[in-house]
């Protein structure tokens, strides 16, 4: 599990579905694995999924990478900042999981969406 991922493509139905979660979930983060595929440096999204036994709260402290099931298909971690800033935090890189991150910030619209490598440099989300 090397190599850079300079591209990131998702749906936008697909994007959508984790949107309008994080609206749900609001003032609480929300937090999503991320399935999809990884080819030639660039991460095709797939779906996001609700994590197992993951505990909904104003922080990224209630999910454990321990509880992500051993599945290569899960190629990171999508969360919601309630507070509309997509500067990852410190903690968020301590909970770093899989290749990419993605921050959807409070309203939650496209526009206010940022996705992360483990490095923490940016890479270009294309919707669909
Ligand atoms: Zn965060």
């Amino acid at each position: 599990m090397s190599g850079v991922i300079r591209e990131i493509s998702v749906k936008r139905e697909v994007l959508e579905q984790f949107l309008e979660m994080c609206r749900e979930m609001y003032p609480n983060e929300n937090i999503m694995l991320i399935r999809g595929k990884v080819k030639n440096g660039a991460a095709a999204i797939e779906e996001f999924l609700i994590p197992p036994f993951s505990t909904y709260g104003n922080s990224f402290s209630g999910f454990s990478p321990f509880m992500i099931p051993f599945d290569l298909s899960i190629i990171g971690v999508a969360h919601s900042h309630p507070s509309g800033n997509v500067m990852p935090s410190n903690e968020d890189f301590n909970h770093f999981f899989g290749r990419i991150m993605i921050i959807a910030g409070y309203p939650y619209n496209v526009n206010i969406l940022k996705a992360y490598d483990g490095n923490g440099a940016t890479i270009p989300v294309k919707v669909l």
